[in-house]
């Protein structure tokens, strides 16, 4: 296979920008680097200010097929602003897709309908259990509300999407582990949420480098490069680019977007990017991604923009 951009186009600017908007979450959930984090001595909660969001949205509408995909370190409903940043995406990049990955709890019907109408094009609900009892094994919270509120906000913005005839695409993921249970238990979300979200996403298990050691995964040999080089532009909530949304502990930064000189094209196009991308093909994975078990070869052929690009069909 010929590992490469797929359109010329991708190679001046990533297919999708990936923003971390804050670093703060409701949850503690066992397959997440996130209790970890903020366990790290240089810890301290940061929103992405709205004028390092405002030049990341500028630039992202000056190219139309990029999608933007809010995620965070964390809870991206736990930024006080999201709805304005999705108001703001939309009036500066009417013709880019927008995304958003939520644990749920927050996606309440006042701020479900708002990001509705703001113009989220996609919202993806990371539920990944279908009893109660998997969900607070995994997902800890404080709430034990948890699992039954997270399913009701789902179902009642399904029928405020229907009601007020937005077109936001509802999907649910879950965490699939290598076992018989946690396929059991796939199936059984899948016949949960089978004719009510409008796609059902199957994630692999997930270790952050590592650091989340849930199982001993098993990778392809010979490794392929990384999708994410080719396709992926991660944007920490203080407004950096890191090589990849792994590096938690942004050791990895490849420029700052704070910097006025400094753009997502010109670092996208860079020499850093570019070396690492070269390297990758010949079978040499350096700096954060020679522990990395997370890639994903299937990314290749199955990339998330297929689940993003359903949003065009009426
Ligand atoms: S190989 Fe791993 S660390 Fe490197 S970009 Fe891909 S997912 Fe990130």
């Amino acid at each position: 296979m010929q590992y490469d951009f797929f359109l010329a186009e991708d190679a001046l600017f990533p297919k999708m920008v990936v923003v971390s908007i804050t670093n703060i979450c409701n949850y503690l959930c066992t397959q997440c680097f996130y209790p970890r984090y903020i366990k790290q001595p240089e810890y301290h909660r940061h929103d992405m200010v709205m004028a390092v969001f405002c030049r990341i949205a500028d630039e992202l509408g000056r190219h139309h097929s990029s999608i933007l995909r809010f995620i965070a370190w964390g809870e991206p409903l736990l930024h006080p602003d999201v709805v304005e940043f999705m108001q703001y995406a939309r009036r500066v990049a009417p013709g880019n897709l927008v995304t958003l990955i939520t644990n749920g709890y927050w996606l309440t019907p006042d701020r479900s309908h708002a990001l509705m109408a703001a113009g989220l094009n996609l919202v993806e609900i990371s539920i990944d259990a279908a009893t109660p009892e998997t969900y607070h094994r995994v997902r800890v919270s404080c709430n034990p509300d948890a699992f039954s509120k997270v399913e009701q906000n789902v179902k009642k913005m399904v029928s405020q999407r229907n009601n007020f005839e937005f077109r936001t695409r509802i999907v649910v993921s879950f965490i699939v582990y290598p076992s018989k249970e946690s396929e059991a238990e796939y199936v059984l979300f899948e016949q949960k949420w089978n004719g009510i979200a409008d796609e059902i996403i199957r994630r692999p298990v997930h270790t952050f480098k590592g650091s989340v050691q849930l199982i001993k995964k098993q990778m392809s040999a010979p490794r392929p490069p990384c999708y994410g080089l080719w396709a992926r532009c991660n944007i920490n909530p203080w407004g950096q680019v890191n090589v990849c949304y792994n590096d938690w502990e942004n050791k990895y930064v490849l420029g700052d977007l704070r910097n006025p000189a400094t753009s997502i094209a010109s670092i996208w196009q860079g020499r850093i990017l570019t070396r690492l991308r070269a390297a990758q093909c010949k079978g040499v994975f350096e700096g954060i991604c020679a522990g990395c078990h997370d890639y994903n070869p299937d990314a290749w052929s199955h990339p998330y923009e297929q689940v993003v690009s359903r949003c065009y069909i009426k």
